[in-house]
C-alpha cells in the first residue's frame, strides 16, 4: 500500500483554529482512526523492483527511507504551512537545526548575511563562529535600525535576518520597511517569528521570504518537545529540503505526534497567552516596586505603535526591571514565586521565570551585559496559560518579599 495522499480540503475562508485542528490531515487515515498513526519505521518497503522504478521516474507520493521523511511529518508540514499561510513547510528536530539548515543551504563562501543584533544569540553565533569558517561574512546592525541595515548591504549580501518580537527586549520589526530593503536590493529576507507566532504576526503576508519558528515554543506549546520549522515558497525551500535529507536533522514520528497534538489547541492557547501577557504587563507597570516593563502591548513600550499596527496580540513574554534591586534582591523575587517554574524557554502551558543575568549571561563580562542591555535587576517571565489572577496574586506576594 502506498500512503494515501488525499489531504482534507477545507473551505478557503477557514480561520486559524479550524486550520489548527484539521488542516494538512488526510481525509481517511490508517485504521480509519481520527488521529494520525505513528509509524515506527526507519525504512519503507517496495513490493517489487518495478515499483521502485515507478517511484523514481514518476516522483510518486510515498516514503522511501526515514531520513527523507515519514508520513506524519507530511501532515505536520502541511498543517504548519496552512497556519502560516505559506506554500510549503520544512520540519526540523529543533529551531536551531532549522536555521542551520537554511543558512547552510543558502549561503556560499564570500556571501554576506546581515542580522539585527537582538536576534537569538545562537543563530548569530552559528554565523560568526561557524559560517565564518566557510567564508561567509556576518554583519550585525542595531535592532530596528533600517538605515544601518540598508547601509550594510553589499553586492555579496544574500540574506537579511531578524526576529520579531526580539528577546528579551521585545523589539518589534516594521516588516514593511524590512521587506522593502530586501526588495530594493534583491536580497532575501528571513523572520524568526518564534515569539510572534502565526496567531499574532503574519510575516509572509508582509512579503518576507522565509518564516522560521522554534516550534519548541508556542507551536508545540507544552514544554515537552523540541522542533523547528521553516515556511516559504516551494521553490525557495527546495535546496533547503535537499540538504535536510543529507543533514538528517529530522524528527521522530513520536515527536511529531506530540507536536500535532499540541497544535490542535494552538489558537486557544495563544488567546490565553495574549490575555495573560497583557494583564500581567499592566499589573507590573503600575506596581511601585517595578522600574520598567518591556511588553509590546503597553503604551510605554518603544515599539507600541508598530506592534499595534502589525500584531493581533502580543504574546506571553514579559521582561521587567525591579526598582532599586541588585542581583541578589532580584533573585529573591524569582525564588519567591510559587506558580511559574524557574527555567529557560517560553511558549508552553507552564509559566516560566528567570533572571537573564544568571540564566543566559552569567559568564559574560559586565561590559558585554551592558552592550546586550541585560541589567542585574531584569526578570523575564514567560506567561503560560494559568489563570491570570492567580499569576498576578503570585507576583504580588513575591514582590512583597523584598
Ligand atoms: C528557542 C529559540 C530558538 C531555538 O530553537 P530550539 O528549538 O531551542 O533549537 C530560535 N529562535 C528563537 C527566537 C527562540 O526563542
Amino acid at each position: 500500500m502506498t500512503q494515501p495522499n488525499n489531504p482534507r480540503v477545507l473551505p478557503a475562508s477557514s480561520h486559524l483554529s479550524t486550520l489548527a485542528v484539521h488542516a494538512g490531515e488526510e481525509r481517511q487515515k490508517a485504521g480509519d482512526a481520527i488521529t494520525d498513526a505513528i509509524f515506527c519505521a526507519s525504512t519503507y518497503t517496495f513490493p517489487d523492483t518495478q515499483s521502485i522504478i515507478d517511484f523514481i521516474e514518476q516522483d510518486l507520493p510515498r516514503e522511501e527511507y526515514g531520513r527523507y521523511g515519514n508520513p506524519i511529518e507530511k501532515v505536520a508540514e502541511r498543517k504548519l504551512a496552512a497556519l502560516e499561510g505559506g506554500e510549503s513547510a520544512l520540519l526540523y528536530s529543533s529551531g536551531m537545526a532549522a536555521i542551520v539548515g537554511l543558512l547552510m543551504a543558502k549561503l556560499n563562501s564570500g556571501d554576506e548575511v546581515i542580522f539585527f543584533d537582538e536576534c537569538y544569540h545562537r543563530s548569530r553565533q552559528f554565523c560568526t563562529d561557524h559560517m565564518a569558517r566557510f567564508g561567509v561574512v556576518t554583519r550585525q546592525v542595531p535592532a530596528c535600525d533600517y538605515d544601518a541595515m540598508e547601509a550594510a548591504i553589499t553586492p555579496r549580501t544574500k540574506l537579511l535576518i531578524s526576529e520579531s518580537p526580539t528577546n528579551p527586549h521585545l523589539s518589534i520589526v516594521d516588516l514593511e520597511r524590512f521587506v522593502a530593503i530586501g526588495k530594493r536590493h534583491g536580497v532575501e529576507t528571513l523572520i524568526d517569528a518564534t515569539l510572534g507566532t502565526p496567531y499574532n504576526l503574519r510575516p509572509l503576508a508582509a512579503g518576507v521570504d522565509y518564516v522560521l519558528h522554534s516550534a519548541t515554543k508556542y507551536l508545540a506549546g507544552h514544554n515537552d518537545l523540541l522542533a523547528g520549522v521553516i515556511i516559504g515558497s516551494k521553490a525557495q525551500l527546495e535546496s533547503i529540503r535537499d540538504l535536510r535529507g543529507i543533514m538528517g536533522a529530522i524528527n521522530s514520528p513520536h515527536n511529531i505526534y506530540l507536536l500535532l497534538r499540541g497544535l490542535k489547541t494552538f489558537e486557544l492557547r495563544m488567546q490565553r497567552h495574549n490575555e495573560n501577557g497583557l494583564k500581567i504587563a499592566q499589573f507590573l507597570e503600575q506596581h511601585p516596586k517595578i522600574e520598567k516593563v518591556y511588553y509590546p502591548g503597553i503604551e510605554s513600550h518603544k515599539y507600541y505603535e508598530v506592534a499595534r499596527r502589525t500584531m493581533r496580540g502580543y504574546g506571553g513574554l514579559i521582561t521587567f526591571l525591579v526598582k532599586d534591586a541588585d542581583a541578589a534582591t532580584t533573585a529573591k523575587v524569582v525564588d519567591a514565586v510559587r506558580v511559574p517554574r524557574i527555567a529557560p524557554s517560553l511558549g508552553g502551558v507552564e509559566s516560566l521565570i528567570e533572571q537573564p543575568l544568571v540564566m543566559s549571561y552569567f559568564k559574560r563580562t559586565p561590559e558585554e551585559r551592558q552592550k546586550f542591555g541585560i541589567s542585574d535587576n531584569m526578570i523575564r517571565l514567560a506567561c503560560g496559560i494559568e489563570n491570570p489572577e492567580d499569576l498576578i496574586a503570585d507576583l504580588a506576594q513575591a514582590l512583597e518579599t523584598i
